[in-house]
């Protein structure tokens, strides 16, 4: 069987990484003249690991990483598969930090103890990817990441560890907000934002293989949201920002959960092919 034979669009390449994968070389080096053959159990590797893509399996689990924001992410099939649509959130974040709504530097004009380190909440972290992300960009942040699936957990404190960020980073379980206490500067969530009756028509790669936990919104796809609303004013500091995935053509229909609890959109970003992606939400007063 052959990628070709299965119809994946990008036959040649998902080949060309999975022969580097069970190589361990880079592209450079898997063009170099004096590359050694396969040996017979390289060649039973790759010949399984095409034999899973042929059957769909996202290339992610079976290189088990994905680079996200410049950073590598390990990931499994416990976990979403991080996409370029959610580094929307992290330029948004960002954005919104740099603007300097309060203070990320220490600032030396005041005694150590009053400048601000933001903390960080991920609601549903799966790989943590934008946790970890975030605790990268913004050097004194500290987070916490959640998740209701151990599995998860699991792979975002690896991530955590080969990132260098277990000092900063803290997983622990809950649903939503429900075990959390305190307050966040900064929250980020990509919740299960797709209506049960449309998973079916994602691509196979999406409906077979990712988990569903991270995929269903149930009903209407909103259902998350309509969970971590109403759990925000309580989570979100003072001045702080939340920022949410959410789905094509979605807006409307969030914007009114999140009005609905003393909160107000503080704005959107489009992702690159500009579909509003994220939404930004603030205390209303
Ligand atoms: N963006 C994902 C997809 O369309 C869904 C992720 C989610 O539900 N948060 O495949």
């Amino acid at each position: 069987m052959s990628l070709k034979c299965a119809h994946i669009d990008t036959a040649a390449l998902d080949a060309r990484l999975l022969l580097q994968h069970v190589l361990g070389v880079s592209h450079e080096r898997l063009l170099a003249d004096d590359l050694p053959a396969l040996t017979p159990g390289q060649e039973a590797d790759y010949q399984e690991l095409i034999r899973k893509r042929g059957a769909w399996q996202p290339l992610a689990q079976l290189t088990g990483r994905r680079e996200f924001y410049g950073w590598e992410f390990k990931v499994t099939e416990h976990t979403l598969d991080p996409r370029p649509d959610s580094e929307t959130l992290i330029d948004a974040v960002l954005e919104f930090v740099e603007r300097g709504t309060w203070n990320v530097e220490p600032d030396n004009t005041l005694p150590r103890t009053t400048y601000h380190a933001p903390r960080i909440l991920d609601l549903g972290t799966g790989t943590g990817c934008l946790l970890l992300t975030l605790l990268k960009e913004i050097d004194n942040a500290r987070g916490v990441g959640v998740d209701i699936s151990e599995e998860a957990l699991n792979v975002a404190r690896d991530n955590a560890i080969r990132l260098g960020l277990q000092e900063r980073a803290l997983f622990a379980r809950s649903h939503w907000g429900d075990s959390v206490e305190g307050k966040f500067d900064i929250i980020v969530a990509n919740p299960p934002y797709i209506p049960t009756h449309a998973i079916a028509t994602l691509a196979p790669e999406v409906s077979r293989y990712e988990p569903r936990l991270a995929l269903d919104g149930g009903e209407d796809g909103l259902n998350a949201y309509r969970a971590i609303m109403p759990q925000l004013p309580l989570l979100l500091a003072d001045g702080g920002i939340a920022a949410f995935e959410i789905g094509m053509g979605q807006e409307e229909e969030v914007e009114k959960i999140v009005t609905s609890y003393e909160l107000r959109v503080a704005g959107m970003k489009c992702d690159l092919g500009g579909i509003p992606r994220c939404i930004l939400v603030q205390h209303s007063s």
